[in-house]
């Protein structure tokens, strides 16, 4: 019977000949099985030269976990033999079940690696695998490498660059860059600082030299330390400053205004604009009909606060122009305007956005923008939600390719045999 049983495992595990399954041991109460494997040969293939070698020695017992069997937990314990090369080393071959250095067999690792994606939580993911923390950021990590060692340099032609805040604070080193390609849809890599550094870093991991020359267009915020490293890495290719990144300039241009004109008016017990600020910043389609009421009811007043928000509905034509030689027309007339308002703050956007023309106009070539960057925002927040250990910026990265990088991960079966 006992024989049978570890036949049984060893066809389960897909060994070979040169692997036995020495034990099984069941332990009903605690719901997990121990198998323990034996290497029969007296040779092996040395993973230097891959030549047959003699055995050396073994390395004392280990353990990884492997699927469940029937929801019990199963352990392969094994001495993993070593081989002497023919330059006298001493090397630890490799094993059909596992990858080196893992603490897990292939199997689980690509289960682990399908429940982490399926679950709607990295929390969930744990809980149904029985995984600690650690244990889980050691399967994604291994999971992320494997899937950046096969990624293909194809072309990619429009990438987007964004910062994200990884720390709490205001300091470069408290945020990370992240690269997207705009056409999979996907995170091609992240960096730690949003400084020139930080952005030249980031493209130097996410391309190689010849596809940092591929690239037509980048999407970004106007940001110097970003666009200089990009004029420097990638010469062929026009900075496109982002549609939303602009339109959050604008409402800032706004809700200055507003502030500032709220607190006059309090000064003069005018609370026309208290708790206004909404009514301003938000489009049409996001608003109440009674927020709408209200609205039209302030800009009868003629206040500044209307005003500036007028400019900034205004500036939308800008993107509605048919080409770029009329949208650098447009934009002339809104400068023009918001010149002659004299409202300062949005003066001051104004003047950004003419020193910026350049990449505002380019947009019109590509039509680019960092919108999907946008979408990742979601997954983002909500695994930085769910673990602490996000606040290590390798930790973040991980995680981050794992779920938007749309890496193949899946650990390589090749050397596993058939049965597999
Ligand atoms: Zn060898």
């Amino acid at each position: 019977m006992e024989d049978i049983l570890n036949r049984h495992y060893a066809a389960l595990l897909g060994l070979g000949e040169e692997w036995k399954v020495t034990d099984v041991k069941l332990d009903v109460a605690a719901r997990r099985i121990d198998i323990w494997l034996e290497y029969a040969k007296r040779s092996a293939i040395c993973p230097a030269c891959g030549r047959l070698m003699p055995l050396h020695d073994q390395q004392p017992e280990r353990t990884w976990r492997h699927l469940d069997t029937m929801q019990f937990e199963t352990l392969i314990h094994a001495k993993t033999p070593r081989v002497k090369c023919a330059d006298d080393k001493v090397k630890v071959i490799e094993l059909p079940w596992a990858e080196k250095g893992s603490r897990f067999t292939l199997l689980f690792e690509a289960f682990a690696i399908r429940v982490l994606q399926a679950a709607r939580s990295v929390k969930d993911a744990r809980d149904l695998l029985r995984l600690s923390w650690f244990q889980t950021h050691e399967i994604m990590s291994a999971a992320v490498k494997r899937g950046l060692a096969r990624r293909d340099a194809e072309e990619i032609s429009f990438v987007g660059m964004d910062e994200k805040s990884f720390l709490k604070g205001k300091d470069s080193e408290a945020f990370a860059c992240l690269m997207t390609d705009i056409d999979r849809h996907r995170v091609l890599d992240v960096a730690r600082g949003r400084s020139e550094k930080g952005a030249t870093a980031l493209i130097e991991k996410a391309l190689n030299p010849l596809q940092q020359y591929m690239v037509c267009g980048v999407a970004m915020d106007m940001s110097a330390p970003f666009e200089n490293a990009v004029r420097k890495l990638m010469p062929c290719a026009d900075v496109v400053f982002d549609k939303y990144h602009i339109e959050a300039h604008l409402n800032e241009g706004v809700d200055n205004t507003r502030k500032g004109e709220n607190k006059r008016l309090l000064e003069a017990d005018d609370k026309r604009l208290a708790k206004s600020k909404y009514l301003w910043l938000t489009g049409f389609e996001h608003m109440s009909d009674e927020a709408i009421a209200h609205r039209n009811d302030l800009l009868k007043c003629a206040l500044d606060t209307g005003k500036a928000w007028a400019l900034k509905e205004l500036f939308g034509w800008f993107w509605k122009s048919r080409d770029k030689f009329m949208a650098k027309a447009n934009f002339t007339f809104w400068y023009e305007q918001v010149v002659k308002s004299g409202l300062k703050h949005m003066v001051k956007v104004a003047n950004t956005l003419k020193n910026h023309l350049y990449g505002l106009l380019a947009w019109f070539d590509s039509r680019i923008n960092n919108a999907l960057t946008e979408g990742f925002n979601t997954t983002i927040q909500a695994l930085k939600a769910t673990a602490k250990g996000y606040r290590n910026f390798e930790n973040f990265r991980t995680v981050i390719l794992f779920y938007c990088g749309k890496l193949d991960m899946r650990p390589d079966f090749v050397r596993v045999g058939a049965t597999l």
